[in-house]
């Protein structure tokens, strides 16, 4: 009786929810890691660079967007005319928290010939001392476009690892930052799931450290690995995949026919889950909507400045 109550409940909160998108010329944008009803509502799921590309598509007066800050932030820079709402003002993101505008510039000051590189998440302070963004979806793209040999790549050292593999003649200085849940993530754990799973390819996001790349069959962002993942040419009934378990709901949307093995209890290691991301519930989503709260408000000249690599970036990587 209770379950029947909760479904009636949350039939009803998501028509509502809808009815208030069409009333107040709403859209919703969601990344891949938010939880399955809040995929559900949105209006587009994606990564950060398909979000960033969304947001300067948008035709809407409101964007609700579900994620954490920084891409909000990202959001109100390519749309400062429109109303960006976060359904939770406090959800952050750890890694972006770790790099500081001052830590950016004296590290340009000892590497004065160095592009500043800034992975989208960091914070828009950050990004008005950065030169160009970049997503891990195209972080190698456009690291191969900047001219300089040295890059300061800010503030994944995952993401670092991964770029400096795979790009030539370049000097990659990384920024010590990383994501506390998918670098947390050992090659012990990783272990774990291989000898549970023999014959499952593993792929793997380039958050993750070194070592559990260097073991990867794939090294790709969540747009990457969804992708390669559902492949129905890919040989495998089984694939295991090292990020965060919100993705597992689009793989098994998109190719039913497989087992995807993500981190969890179940499979004898930890969750790789961003609670951050988890924090938006649906209550949020229909609360913020509906009385238009927890607004992202940025000053006119920051907007300005951090516009500059983000274009940059959406250009470089068409
Ligand atoms: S998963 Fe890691 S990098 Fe992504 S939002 Fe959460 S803390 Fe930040």
């Amino acid at each position: 009786m209770e379950l029947v109550r909760e479904l009636s409940d949350y039939r009803q909160l998501k028509a509502e929810i809808e009815n208030l998108k069409k009333e107040k010329r709403a859209v919703i944008l969601a990344h891949y890691y938010q939880r399955p009803e809040i995929q559900d509502i949105a209006d587009f799921v994606g990564d950060s660079l398909d979000l960033a590309r969304r947001a300067t598509e948008v035709e809407a007066d409101i964007i609700v967007f579900c994620g954490v800050h920084f891409m909000g932030e990202t959001a109100k820079i390519l749309n400062p005319d429109k109303k960006v709402l976060l359904p939770e003002p406090k959800a952050g993101c750890a890694m972006a928290d770790m790099a500081t505008k001052k830590e950016v510039l004296k590290l340009k000051e000892k590497y004065p010939n160095a592009w500043v590189v800034s992975y989208v998440n960091t914070t828009a302070e950050v990004k008005t001392v950065s030169d160009v963004c970049c997503t891990s979806a195209n972080a190698v793209k456009i690291i191969e476009k900047v001219p300089s040999e040295e890059v300061i790549f800010v503030p994944d050292k995952g993401l670092a690892y991964h770029v400096s593999k795979k790009v030539k003649g370049k000097r990659i200085i990384p920024f010590e930052g990383f994501c506390p849940d998918h670098y947390l993530f050992t090659e012990g754990m990783l272990e774990t799931l291989k000898q549970r799973y023999p014959d499952a390819p593993v792929g793997v996001h380039p958050e993750t450290p070194p070592s559990v790349q260097d073991r990867a069959d794939f090294v790709g962002s969540t747009s990457q690995l969804l992708k390669w993942a559902t492949d129905p040419s890919l040989e495998a009934r089984e694939i295991i995949v090292i990020t965060e378990i919100g993705l597992k709901y689009q793989m098994e949307k998109k190719n039913p026919n497989r087992k995807y093995i993500f981190p969890t209890p179940e499979e004898g290691v930890g969750y790789l889950l961003c609670s951050q991301m988890k924090a938006i519930t649906l209550e949020k989503v229909y609360e913020t909507l509906k009385e238009e709260k927890n607004e992202i408000e940025l000053p006119q000249e920051i907007v300005k400045k951090a516009k500059k690599p983000i274009e940059l970036m959406l250009e470089w990587s068409t």
